[in-house]
């Protein structure tokens, strides 16, 4: 199944009031369903919604993990004379 206006682009959704078969460029979300360009709601059409993206974009992947710096404790005794109190404490 491909899209309805575009032969070439495979369907992904279909319009919840006729059933027609919509590319990812023509399906029109709205309201929590998918319309067609003809049944998106009235009420619909005037909310913001984003351009289409061209055909070129290429979605960002996910950002690679950051490195995790392998910090070795030298030294896991602490700085001060355990005998005293800790600095730290008053
Ligand atoms: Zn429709
Ligand atoms: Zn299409």
């Amino acid at each position: 199944m491909n899209c309805a206006n575009h032969p070439e682009a495979p369907a992904v959704a279909f319009c919840r009031e006729c059933g027609k078969a919509m590319c990812q460029d023509c399906q029109r979300p709205a309201l929590g369903s998918i319309y067609c360009q003809d049944h998106v709601p009235v009420t619909a059409q005037t909310a913001a919604t984003p351009p289409p993206l061209p055909s070129d974009y290429v979605t960002p992947g996910p950002a690679p993990p950051l490195p995790i710096p392998r910090i070795r404790l030298r030294c896991r005794r602490p700085w001060w004379p355990t005998r005293l109190r800790t600095p730290f404490s008053r």
